[in-house]
Parts: C-alpha cells; structure tokens; sequence
C-alpha cells in the first residue's frame, strides 16, 4: 500500500549541462509504479521542473526557512520551493545538522512549514558512529524522531530517512540487519505516536551508500519502502539501475 520511492540528493553538485541527466531519467522511466525524486540545488530547481515537466519526475528542495516570507538574507521558503516547481523538500540532513547547527526543533518547524506549502518533508535521522558503538543508535533515532516530526505530521507530508551518519558517502552501508532492526523500531514509533493509519502509511527510506549493486538487498529489507542517494544519484546511469530496484 505504500509507493515505493526513489529521492535523489544532488547536495552542492549539479549543473545545467548535468540537468540531460533528468532527461535521460525520464526517459527511461517513462510510467514507473514507484516514485522517483530528484532534489538538485535549488538554483537547479525551476529549470529541472522545465525539463520534468510532463513527465513522471518529482522534483525536490534540499532545505528551507521555517517562516513563508522575511528578512532572512540567502534563506528560501517553502513556498518558494513549491512555486519553483519542488514537491518535496529534505529536511534535517545530517550535513545540515553538521555544517549549520541545525537543531531538530528547527527541523520540526521546517517541516511544518513544509507541510503549509503542500510539500512532502523528506525528514532525516540517523546516528554517528561513536553513538552505534556506544548502543545508542535506537535512543537518538527515537529523541530525533520524536523532535523533528511535527505533531499534525500526515503520511501524505511526510518521508523519514534513516540515514547513519558513518554509511553517508563512506561507501559503507549497513547490513540489513541494521537497517531491519531500526526501520522496524521507527515504524512502531510512527504507529505509537500517530495510530496505525498514518503510522502504517508513512514511507520509510534508508539512505548511506546506496548504489545499484546494494539496492536490491536494501529494498527486500524489512519496513524499508525506498532509498535517499547521495553520489549515486547523479547521473542516469548510476541512479536508473536503483530506481529499477525498487
Ligand atoms: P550517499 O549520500 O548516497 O552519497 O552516501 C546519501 C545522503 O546523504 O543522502
């Protein structure tokens, strides 16, 4: 019941010459069963929504203010997002969190933000390697949860992303093993915390190393309902061989 899912991260990479890479996706997927996200820079983003237009492909923002309109020099709204032609937004990466101090009440309010301006919050959480090796993966998973997710979050405005922070463009990822145990803790989370409609129905991406030779594995794991990419997403070549995995 939930739509398998496919969100490319370009993070800082990307060009117009590299937007051919939307057009080659597109291309190749042309009535995909799952959902297939790319989420360029955002000075990418209307000009990838041109070349997307009329096609399967999603399109989506890396971030955003939590506030629709203001005095708030080198922000963007999600308003903003949506008008140029964004669905969805990343929220919370662990890069933001790292390189700006991104707190998960800031990334609660931008969610909701998100949320107001009809766009889907791709919300991510995700432990450091000293906290796995401290056993405390499940309890900063859980407190990140529990503070970054709005309280009126919806399955239609919501995406969670566990992403450890060591498998992120380590080219390490985690077993299945791993990956089974907190997915399945998440969605009891989602279930004890929403009730089973919106718990059940909230899509669950794992991301960190995803490529095409791992994303088979990945998806047949448990609760897992499709992948965040980083590197991998770049190109058609490289992104095609995962969204086909799904
Ligand atoms: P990676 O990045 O696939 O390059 O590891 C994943 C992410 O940061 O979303």
């Amino acid at each position: 019941m939930r739509r398998r899912l496919a969100a490319g991260n370009w993070k800082m990479n990307g060009s117009r010459a590299a937007l051919a890479e939307i057009a080659a996706l597109a291309e190749a997927f042309p009535a995909p069963a799952s959902e297939i996200v790319l989420c360029p820079p955002a000075t990418l983003l209307a000009p990838a929504a041109a070349r997307a237009e009329g096609t399967a492909l999603r399109l989506g923002g890396q971030d955003c203010h939590p506030e629709p309109r203001g005095a708030h020099t080198g922000d963007i709204a999600a308003p903003m997002l949506a008008e140029a032609g964004a669905a969805y937004v990343i929220l919370g990466h662990s890069e933001r969190r790292a390189d700006h101090g991104e707190t998960s009440a800031q990334v609660r309010a931008k969610a909701a933000a998100a949320q107001d301006a009809g766009l889907t919050a791709i919300v991510c959480v995700g432990e450091s390697l000293a906290e796995r090796d401290a056993g405390e993966t499940l309890s900063i998973v859980g407190a990140q949860m529990a503070e970054s997710i709005p309280e009126d979050a919806t399955a239609e405005a919501l995406v969670l992303a566990y992403e450890p922070v060591w498998a992120i463009g380590t080219g390490r990822t985690a077993t299945s093993a791993q990956i089974a145990e907190v997915h399945d803790f998440m969605r009891a989370e989602l279930t004890r915390r929403f009730g089973a409609g919106t718990g059940d129905a909230v899509r669950l991406l794992y991301g960190g190393s995803v490529k095409g030779a791992n994303a088979a594995e990945i998806f047949a794991t448990s609760n897992v309902d499709g992948a965040l990419v980083g590197g991998a997403s770049l190109t058609a070549a490289d992104f095609g061989p995962i969204v086909a995995a799904l």
